[in-house]
């Protein structure tokens, strides 16, 4: 069967461009022993996956220049010689990137269709509500009546954040890169205050503007300017959850760290990094907890849809633009 992928023909320099990437034509191979076929319906561009755009240790390995890139994907078995996967059936795998894959079933899930579109399963609930859900809930110690802050605010991690937050009673200030992220900020998510870091001067003086009493956890998907600013705004024994610092992904050389950080000390903060692949013990409490919500209503959420292969690298440079509502997907031709 001939199958396509998206490979680095570079790692890029600052920015990615699309020169970075190329669209490869290939042959799948054939199907062994206890092995099944995956057709991709929909893929997810991730701004981690600019981590493994470089060499270096990191928490994850470097994609290999002209090799097929993975990521996180749903598809439908084509074709099985696997006795617990049939075919028909859709599962939830990490071989993105591509048209098609071949696999034995290691790392691999079998999802329900019916229990959401099968999208859902890269966005709300999937790895994205989970990150929002384990670095609230788990990592934040969120408290009912808390004062939260949250950057990156409308995006696929930071729209669910602050909606679990409002649920909980919580006060929450939201930051977002444009008018319409804003506007959906307070009538979809229904947070109390939200600004365009944009439009804003002094990223922690509008923090303190919008809440006037502090800041007990702020939801860090941002870093620099947005991490001092919540530094700043802090109240004593408050907690930072270092889930993403997207506005250093980019950088050539290391940012320095926030001129601030001794205030740590004063105010008695926590500042805790977490990485959700290891939190697959919340799993079953993170999808009881987001069905029932999505069941009565409870969440909104959007997306941005790509169509087709080849135009997946531009829509994960658009992460870095901000050009893209809620989660961003690439969504293949059946
Ligand atoms: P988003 O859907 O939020 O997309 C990224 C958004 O970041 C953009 O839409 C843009 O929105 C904003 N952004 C980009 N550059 C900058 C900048 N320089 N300054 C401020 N904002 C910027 O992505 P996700 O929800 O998938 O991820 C959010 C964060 O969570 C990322 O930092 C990611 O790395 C991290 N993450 C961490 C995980 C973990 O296990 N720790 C797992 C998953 C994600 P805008 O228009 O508002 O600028």
């Amino acid at each position: 069967m001939q199958t396509r992928h998206i490979q680095l023909t570079s790692y890029p320099e600052g920015i990615p461009t699309l020169d970075n990437f190329e669209l490869v034509d290939s042959e799948l191979a054939a199907l062994g022993k206890n092995e099944f076929a995956v057709r991709n319906e929909w893929l997810s561009v991730d701004p981690y996956m600019r981590g493994r755009m470089r060499e270096g240790k990191s928490y994850v390995e470097p994609f290999k220049i002209g090799e097929p890139m993975e990521g996180g994907c749903v598809g439908k078995v084509i074709k099985s010689h696997h006795d617990k996967f049939s075919e028909g059936d859709y599962v939830l795998g990490n071989q993105g990137w591509r048209d098609a894959w071949i696999s034995s079933g290691d790392g691999v899930l079998k999802i329900d269709p019916d229990m959401g579109p099968l999208q859902s399963y890269l966005s709300i609930l999937g790895m994205t509500g989970l990150t929002a859900y384990v670095g609230l809930m788990k990592i934040g110690e969120l408290k009912e009546g808390d004062r939260v802050f949250v950057s990156a605010a409308s995006g696929a991690v930071g729209s669910i954040v602050c909606q679990i937050a409002k649920l909980n009673g919580c006060f929450v200030v939201g930051s977002a890169g444009s008018t319409d992220k804003i506007n959906w900020l307070k009538n979809k998510g229904h947070i109390d205050a939200a600004f365009n870091y944009k439009e804003v001067e002094n990223v922690s003086a509008k923090v303190a503007e919008l809440s006037p009493k502090g800041i007990d956890l702020y939801f860090d998907n941002v870093g620099g300017d947005h991490l001092e600013a919540a530094i700043d705004n802090m109240n004593d024994f408050g907690r930072i959850v270092c889930c993403g610092m997207i506005s250093s992904y980019n950088d050539q050389s290391p940012q320095p760290g926030p001129s601030n950080l001794f205030k740590v000390i004063g105010k008695r903060l926590r500042m805790q990094g977490f990485i959700v692949r290891d939190h697959n013990d919340v799993q079953q409490e993170f999808q009881t907890k987001m069905t029932e919500w999505i069941k009565a209503g409870k969440l909104n959420w959007e997306e941005t849809v790509t169509e087709d292969l080849e135009n997946a690298p531009q829509a994960f440079i658009n992460l870095f633009s901000g050009d893209k509502m809620g989660k961003a997907l690439v969504k293949l031709a059946r």
